[in-house]
């Protein structure tokens, strides 16, 4: 591999128009950047300012100069992200953009992985953990340690268990400092939990299990292990790119410096100020510390907010130049005039839905699409009165964040069985599917599962075991089944049949143990119409445990049909990077923005703050942030309660907003028929204004 990217003709053989000038759409520095010739480049900036627009620039400016595609890869957070700017980069230079490499970094690990793995003893028919199944395992290796039970006293939950694992090894801070630091009581078995955490990762090894954070982690010791395997990695790519790179963590940072080390060429771009992800090991650090890391990076500045008014970024800026820390500076924009952003208080939830449906109503009606517009909200269960009403009154909508669909028992009961025939050795699975049948108990569950270690996890080695009484009849069923399903199909839709003949052993099953069963068993038909679409088992469970859909649209055809014309509903953080025309971000109280758990943590309420800041800055031309007055339900103990606005609309940011008190009319009991003459629409119109101070 030498310094100098290859050369090669200078764009696109099948081309034949002329190459398009890709500066002229970007402003200087932006140009600047996209057309930096090679090195680390670091662009670090606030909201809107054309970071993820340079970053595609950028990608299409390397093919033009020639670089082959195949040898670039691109890192994005999610995968609609890298599908958009793959997309775009294509509509500027055409189809030879098709073999970027672009996704996330778990799953460009799982790739490698499944490529490279074997030889690096990580046989290649490993099945992939989510979150659950990984604290499942944990729950596990601390049960047969007896750790938990050998003590009275509290011991950390499974759950507790797995979040101090991933972050130690996301943050290489040591166990016993995390511990010290979030969990002091837990000090006295810093012992056994490390003990919990050696068991884990022998039966991950021993069952050909991988979880999330192992897909970062082998990446790494591949690249950091065995000369000759690191610099075939590492030989891959001429040039790695990635967008967000503020809520990458000290693990992702070495894998970069490893991937790069032959010729340094890595681009990055971030804003510390939208930092979110702390939960999850990032750290806003590891962008300010890039320029240490990469010695000789070119560091590049953008100021010029494309994206919103003048209005909504004094808002922000404003809420910002709160934070503790902060490196990148205000935003300006050129463009001008645009309303001030309406702070809009209301009585109770049902009358935020209200106000919301109404004002997209009004919107709509004014010409803009539903597509346009959003609405976002901390956490996702916040939207659950919204979303009844939309359905109510027909307005399409999608949500993103907070599905749930996947992590539902049954769906996971299925995978489950399609897990054991893919990977004999998966344990989690195997309990799992154990503890369903009739009969078996946890003890019963261990048993059988020392038989199929005993027979070094064969696949016919269930069949083979020999029940106690009372498991006779479970045993028999699930072995038959098993039985019939191992006979291999590899025409397409088999993954879909698998499915079908499982639920005649499982549906049963399913009625018995779970409530509203209608509705779940409507869940496993359409699992069942997803499955069909992937051309094998294997294919199937890597993409759902590495890929989760974010929508409900992603669950249906697999292809984002952009004609469409919905509504979003989105968490803040999975709203990251998007822009709308209106943004209505709802709940904006204290106690659920911030949320609560994070009142009295410094660093907790600083990355709360900063997710309040995401929020505001992707509205282009209108924002509304909504408040109830009341709430009920049982938060801090209470059935009812007067809350408090969020603090970090503080009294000069509140000064930058319009109030506005929606004038409600009381609803009839029975909904009447309009008399004619009557224009509902006018009555609508302008009713949000009652009770505005100064604006219009
Ligand atoms: P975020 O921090 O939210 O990720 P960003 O810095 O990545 O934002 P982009 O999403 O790339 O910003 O750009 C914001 C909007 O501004 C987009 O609609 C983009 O097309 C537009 N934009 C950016 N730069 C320019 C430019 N030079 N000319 C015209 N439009 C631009
Ligand atoms: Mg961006």
């Amino acid at each position: 591999m030498s310094d100098v990217p290859r050369i090669y003709p200078s764009r696109p053989v099948e081309s034949t128009e002329p190459a398009r000038d890709l500066r002229a759409e970007l402003n200087a520095e932006q140009a600047a950047a996209a057309t930096f010739p090679s090195g680390p480049l670091l662009i670090i900036a606030g909201a809107g300012t054309g970071k993820t627009r340079t970053l595609t620039y950028r990608v299409a400016d390397l093919l033009q100069r020639g670089i082959p595609a195949e040898r670039i890869l691109l890192l994005t957070f999610t995968r609609r992200a890298s599908q958009e700017m793959l997309s775009r980069v294509e509509r500027l230079v055409g189809s030879a953009s098709r073999q970027v490499h672009g996704g996330t970094f778990h799953s460009t690990g799982h790739r490698l992985l499944r490529r490279f793995g074997a030889s690096a003893g990580v046989p290649s028919d490993f099945t992939i953990m989510d979150q659950g199944d990984a604290e499942d395992l944990m729950q596990l290796s601390r049960a047969s340690l007896g750790v938990a039970d050998a003590k009275k006293k509290r011991f950390p939950k499974k759950e507790t268990l797995h979040y101090i694992y991933s972050r130690h090894i996301n943050t290489e801070i040591p166990i016993e400092e995390i511990i010290g630091a979030e969990y002091p009581p837990f000090l006295e078995y810093v012992e056994a939990i490390t003990r919990i955490y050696a068991d884990y990762t022998e039966r991950k090894a021993t069952r050909n299990l991988v979880d999330y954070d192992d897909l970062l982690l082998f990446w790494l010791a591949m690249l950091e292990g065995s000369d000759s395997l690191g610099s075939r990695i590492a030989g891959l790519y001429d040039h790695v790119l990635v967008d967000e790179y503020q809520d990458t963590n000290t693990l992702q940072a070495r894998i970069l410096s490893a991937m790069c080390r032959g010729h340094g060429n890595l681009s990055v771009v971030g804003d510390d100020a939208q930092s979110i992800y702390a939960f999850r090991g990032a750290s806003f650090r590891n962008i300010l510390d890039f320029p240490r890391s990469f010695p000789d990076t070119t560091i590049v500045t953008l100021e010029e907010n494309y994206r919103s008014v003048q209005p909504i970024l004094d808002v922000s800026n404003t809420l910002i130049s709160r934070a503790a820390e902060r490196y990148t500076k205000n935003l300006w924009t050129k463009r001008e005039g645009g309303e001030k952003p309406w702070l809009v208080s209301v009585q109770d939830e049902p009358q935020q839905t209200r106000f919301v449906v109404e004002r997209i109503l009004e919107l709509h009606e004014q010409g803009m699409p539903l597509r346009e517009m959003s609405v976002l909200f901390r956490a996702g269960y916040m939207s659950a009165d919204l979303e009844i009403e939309l359905t109510n009154r027909k307005i399409p909508f999608d949500k993103w964040g907070g599905l749930k669909f996947l992590e539902a028992a049954h769906v996971k009961d299925i995978l489950a069985f399609l897990r054991v025939l893919e990977n004999p050795r998966d344990e989690v699975s195997w309990y799992r599917i154990l503890m369903l049948l009739p009969g078996i108990g946890d003890s019963t569950a261990r048993g059988l599962m020392e038989g199929l270690q005993e027979q070094a996890w064969h696949p016919d080695a269930f069949q083979r075991i020999v029940p106690p009484a009372r498991a006779r009849e479970a045993h028999t069923a699930l072995g038959t089944l098993l039985h019939r399903l191992r006979t291999t199909d590899d025409t397409p839709g088999a993954v879909a049949r698998e499915i079908s003949r499982i639920r005649t052993l499982y549906d049963d099953i399913l009625k018995e143990k779970y409530d509203h069963p209608d509705s779940r068993l409507s869940d496993l038909e359409q699992l069942q119409g997803i499955a069909g679409g992937y051309p094998s088992r294997g294919a199937f469970l890597s993409a759902i445990a590495l890929e989760p859909p974010q929508s409900t649209q992603d669950l249906g055809s697999g292809a984002e049909d952009d004609e469409t014309d919905t509504l979003v509903l989105s968490t803040v953080h999975s709203a990251k990077g998007k822009e709308w025309d209106a943004v209505f971000l709802i709940w904006a109280v204290d106690g659920y923005f911030p949320m609560s758990r994070s009142i009295g943590n410094e660093e907790e309420l600083e990355e709360e703050r900063r997710l309040m800041y995401v929020a505001m800055t992707r509205a282009r031309n209108h924002l509304a942030v909504t408040y109830p007055l009341h709430s009920y339900g049982s938060r801090r103990g209470a059935d009812y309660s007067i809350d408090q606005l969020s603090r970090f609309l503080d009294r000069e940011v509140r000064g930058q907003m319009e109030r506005v008190v929606p004038q409600f009319d009381a609803l009839p009991d029975t909904p009447a028929e309009p008399s004619a003459g009557v224009d509902l629409r006018a009555v609508m119109r302008g009713r949000f204004r009652g009770g505005g101070t100064g604006g219009r």
